[in-house]
């Protein structure tokens, strides 16, 4: 799949009452690429990747990954991607264990290979030790850990990722890095979302700025970053940094006056 789209939205719209939350993005992503959806609180990152992934209908538009329309072909869509949503909802009241074993067989695998790559992805996740433990007693970075083994299980061409490193600590981090490195570097697609510039200048070769409901700025990172010193440079000249001025406003904060 190197060298083609591993998603192509065209005209994409979704709007919750008055409030616009995606506003006809066009958007073309490159196969093979670790690539950044970036923008502030609000953007509409969550919103577009729900639409990508087929969790929720757009008003208008059309998405493909790779080379199918998510809304007319879900089937051979989601055979081919993996999500880590926001606010992942797990089955709580199975082990991390049963949770692989439930995931693989969902999506036909066989026993034995489900068995295999669930102790392998227990394994580099760390999470071996906490296997046979229910999920509802997980911490947030085991909870990430465990749905982005479950969203990898079948070995999928995409993954979509929402926010995954909010809540995780820096060696869990790590690990999950580890593993998406390891995942793209054979030629699979990985789109995450992110409002850590940062870190997604450490990750990604590919990167679309959104910002209101638009997309304002794509191509590969050194590309967007352009002659700026940092890609958070890059991304405050870009959607503006519309911070008010703290210095002035909150006069009263610290100093020790009531
Ligand atoms: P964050 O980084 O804070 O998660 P985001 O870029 O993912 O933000 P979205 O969650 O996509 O942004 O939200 C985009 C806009 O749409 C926001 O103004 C939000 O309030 C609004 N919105 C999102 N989902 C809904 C909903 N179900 N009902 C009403 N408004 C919504």
């Amino acid at each position: 799949m190197v060298g083609s789209s591993a998603v192509l939205v065209r005209g994409l719209w979704k709007r919750f009452g008055q409030q616009v939350a995606v506003g006809g993005i066009d958007l073309e992503l490159p196969a093979g690429k670790f690539i950044g959806l970036v923008g502030p609180n609000g953007a509409g990152k969550t919103t577009t990747l729900s639409m990508v992934t087929g969790l929720l209908r757009p008003d208008q538009g059309s998405v493909e990954v790779v080379g199918h329309d998510v809304w007319r072909d879900p089937v051979e869509v989601k055979a081919r991607i993996g999500v880590l949503p926001e606010g992942l909802r797990l089955f709580e009241r199975l082990s991390g264990r049963e949770l692989l074993a439930y995931s693989g067989r969902l999506r036909g695998l066989p026993g034995a290979e489900v068995d295999k790559r669930a102790t392998q992805l227990l394994d580099v996740l760390d999470l071996a030790g906490a296997q046979h433990k229910l999920v509802v007693d997980y911490s947030t970075g085991m909870r990430k850990k465990i749905g982005l083994a479950a969203a990898l299980l079948h070995n999928p061409e995409v993954l979509f990722l929402d926010e995954p490193f909010e809540g995780v600590d820096p060696v869990s981090a790590q690990t999950i890095r580890g593993v998406l490195e390891r995942y793209t570097a054979s030629g699979a697609t990985v789109v995450f979302s992110s409002h850590v510039m940062e870190l997604v200048e450490s990750l990604c070769d590919w990167v679309a700025v959104m910002a209101a409901g638009r997309i304002r700025a794509t191509g590969p990172l050194a590309e967007v970053r352009g002659e700026a010193a940092s890609l958070q440079q890059a991304f405050l000249e870009l959607v503006g940094a519309g911070g008010r001025d703290a210095g002035t406003d909150l006069d009263w904060l610290g100093g020790g006056a009531r």
